[in-house]
């Protein structure tokens, strides 16, 4: 039986490889001191690995941006712009693929997120130039260096369907014209790796999701020619974040040695899988959660394994992580600052390691190890903890009506009073919460956070940095004015830190993208709302002026998105907490005087689950979340809303079932073009497209916008036209800010006049 993860994070317990990779792209180190860095980690894990007793290493999920970059490398499918001549790849062109090149005016390649996880990825481009031709320098390289320390070397590859699949078509080709001469590019590959390699797991994610004939037919032909390459040495074709379910027959008809299912978010799948599967395949059960932080039910685990020995036999059987490691941080030992109880029942990728081999253990040896004792003791005592199980809150979520989860009155009715409230022009402009955070206002917050400054100091700052920004919104004569937000590091983090049932970590940091990291919050407990959260800021700042005020919050969906969260209740009852203390902030708001009151989700689409069949449900309690939190105001207040992406399309109905008076989204990027899904729908409410894009420092000019505008108003009426930026403004410098809103503004006036 054996033990293996499927990867491992790769950015060190202290981020050393992010803290490296910016020395080396700032020119302060050069590459050998980049490389040794790498190599270090990569010994290091392995080490972590075998010493926790995997018997097998995952090689080549280690990567200096991202595998599939990597992977794009590897098979040579490099963009024509980057003037690759077929010789191997440096890393100055591998690292202008990823982040573009500035000074001679080459775009990076576009970034994605990878499945539904918070992990993007480079998205690979199929033209017809595409070369495809083998560039394997370092897989090699690494599956020789772990094979001269002693390890089983056991190489990591995106499949190649999944890397089809993943991929976009340019200039007219289509991604499967290239299947062929791609496997042959991964058949000599495999056959250079598969001497010195115990496994080689390919990794075929898109086997949980819905995927086209095409795909179906492909799989087959290129598993064929695959398993003659590895002449012998044993495939494990993996499938990760959810159930093979309709393409489990096409995984199990593939001429693969191992197949692995994801256990954690497909645990139902085994009985089929077990009655299905073929004499000689052995069946990798990753049992230990690679996309949460919480300790593995180790009996139930064990459980799960005895089942599968009733059909196979032992050595038929892998135990393993769920998915990749990637997504956990590294290791909960070092998280000194967390209460240790709540310490207790987590497990990050070092302890991960340690549950699986304790499950192989516990399967083959008479007596138990120690850690499943210990771990049956955390799990009991989590189980019953009083923060975990709040009664105030649970008896809240019993008492919900459905009125509350409705406006007193239809949009027609409540625009009629807030148009009468408001007096608000034509074309009203606003922003969408934040202003530059200048170094300034983080440096106030870090000394309030380390203690070095008193509360009241620190809420003078603020108090003033928010004067300064309503000064310059009136100056701007924007119309709806905000505050700036210059009290908050994130938006889901400012909520998590005043929420009962959250908690976080020092270092638990998570890559989301190249050297980026996030640290998402923890829900351990049953959530609500100890006190206010922001009516003082807001009120502070309504006070400084006779506009309007937009209040700020996070919505449900989007703290739930971007936290790591309990699975010990289901999600949608987790949102509905969470839902439910933001109500509470918005009731409060409106008693101060708020009279608007925006609700961001940036998280609405990207939490939607892989599988179509399951997008409607998922749609139903989220947007049924947005509209717990806003309903409770009365007709006069006006309700915002804002998502930052531009595909609508597929959750239209959605986005209008919100009933959000104003909503704002991206918009500029795609030229207005998005519009037209609000116009095919007949979106009822008022609408503010994004004028500008606010990721780079570039002012619009006035005509730019104002030609934006005319096109947004072909599908707009013109009386639920609002005027705003695509997002907030906390990355941007106050010069350019304040000359594109001046822009912004002019461009509204102009229009007015016409109408
Ligand atoms: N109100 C937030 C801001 O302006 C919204 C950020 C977002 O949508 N990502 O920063
Ligand atoms: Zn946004």
């Amino acid at each position: 039986m054996n033990a293996h993860v499927l990867g491992f994070p790769r950015m060190g317990v202290n981020r050393e490889l992010k803290w490296t990779l910016e020395k080396y792209w700032r020119g302060e180190i050069q590459e050998n001191e980049l490389l040794s860095t790498a190599d270090q980690l990569k010994k290091h894990h392995w080490e972590l690995q075998s010493k926790a007793g995997m018997d097998l290493i995952a090689i080549g999920d280690f990567s200096l941006y991202d595998h599939v970059l990597d992977t794009l490398a590897m098979l040579g499918a490099i963009p024509q712009r980057f003037g690759w001549d077929g010789t191997l790849l440096d890393l100055e062109t591998y690292f202008q693929m990823a982040r573009g090149d500035v000074e001679q005016s080459i775009p990076a390649m576009e970034m994605t997120k990878w499945f539904d996880s918070n992990y993007h990825y480079i998205v690979p481009e199929l033209s017809r130039h595409t070369p495809f031709k083998k560039n394997n320098g370092q897989l090699l390289a690494d599956v020789l260096m772990a094979k001269d320390l002693g390890y089983s070397p056991k190489p990591v590859l995106v499949g190649p369907i999944t890397f089809l699949m993943l991929a976009k078509e340019v200039d007219g080709s289509t991604r499967w014209d290239h299947l062929e001469r791609m496997t042959t590019v991964y058949c000599d590959i495999l056959s250079e790796l598969a001497p010195h390699s115990a496994w080689i797991q390919i990794d075929e994610p898109i086997l949980c999701t819905d995927i086209p004939e095409e795909a179906r037919t492909a799989f087959p032909f290129a598993y064929a020619k695959l398993k003659a390459a590895a002449k012998g040495t044993p495939l494990l074709l993996t499938s990760y974040f959810g159930e093979l379910d309709d393409n489990l027959d096409l995984a199990l008809s593939l001429p693969i040695n191992g197949l692995h299912i994801d256990m954690v978010r497909g645990p139902d799948q085994l009985t089929t899988v077990l009655s299905r599967i073929p004499p000689n395949l052995t069946l990798s059960l990753g049992l230990v959660d690679g996309r949460n932080i919480w300790k593995t039910d180790l009996e139930a685990a064990s459980h799960t394994l005895n089942t599968a020995r009733q059909t196979l036999a032992t050595d038929q059987i892998m135990v393993g992580s769920s998915c990749s490691l990637l997504h956990s941080p590294v290791d909960i030992t070092v998280e000194e600052n967390l209460d240790p109880k709540l310490r207790d029942w987590m497990a990050f990728a070092v302890q991960k390691c340690d549950e699986i081999a304790a499950l192989k253990q516990n399967m083959l040896e008479s007596a138990p190890p120690r850690l499943i004792k210990e771990n049956k003791a955390a799990l009991e005592a989590r189980a019953i903890h009083a923060d975990v199980m709040d009664s105030a809150t649970r008896n809240r979520i019993q008492a919900l009506t459905p009125e509350m989860y409705t406006r007193t009155s239809p949009f027609a009715a409540r625009s009629l009073v807030q148009r009468a409230r408001f007096k608000l022009p034509l074309f009203p402009t606003t922003t969408i919460g934040s202003y530059p955070q200048t170094s300034e206002i983080r440096k106030t917050r870090l000394k309030f956070k380390k203690g070095e400054i008193s509360e009241s100091t620190y809420t003078t700052a603020m108090q003033s940095h928010i004067a300064t920004v309503v000064d310059r919104q009136e100056e701007l004569d924007l119309d709806v004015l905000v505050h700036g937000e210059p009290e908050r590091n994130d938006m889901v983090e400012y909520f998590g830190q005043q929420l009962k049932g959250f908690c976080f970590t020092s270092n638990g940091w998570v890559q989301s993208y190249g050297s980026r990291c996030v640290k998402p919050p923890i829900i351990f407990g049953d959530v609500s709302r100890p006190e206010k959260m922001t009516v003082a800021w807001a009120d502070h700042a309504q006070k400084l002026t006779d506009k309007p005020l937009k209040g700020m919050l996070t919505g449900p969906v989007t703290i739930l998105c971007w936290s790591f969260v309990r699975n010990d209740i289901p999600r949608s009852e987790v949102c509905q907490q969470i839902a439910l203390a933001i109500r509470d902030e918005v009731l409060d708001l409106e008693s101060a005087g708020i009279g608007i009151i925006q609700i961001d989700e940036a998280a609405l689409r990207e939490g939607m689950p892989l599988r179509h069949n399951e997008h409607e449900h998922y749609l139903r309690w989220a947007v049924d979340c947005f509209r717990l939190t806003s309903s409770g105001v009365k007709d006069t207040t006006q309700i915002h809303s804002h998502m930052c992406y531009s595909e609508f399309n597929v959750i239209m109905k959605s986005i209008a079932e919100m009933d959000a008076d104003v909503i704002s989204i991206e918009a500029s990027r795609s030229g207005m073009d998005l519009l037209e899904a609000f116009k095919a729908y007949q979106y009822p409410a008022e609408i503010g497209p994004g004028v500008y894009d606010i990721h780079s420092p570039r002012v619009p000019s006035t005509d730019e916008i104002y030609s934006l505008l005319q096109k947004a108003l072909t599908v707009i009426p013109p009386e639920r036209l609002w005027i705003n930026p695509d997002c907030g403004l906390k990355t941007r410098d106050w010069p350019e800010t304040l000359e594109s809103l001046k822009n912004m503004v002019s461009a509204a006036k102009r229009l007015r006049k016409e109408y």
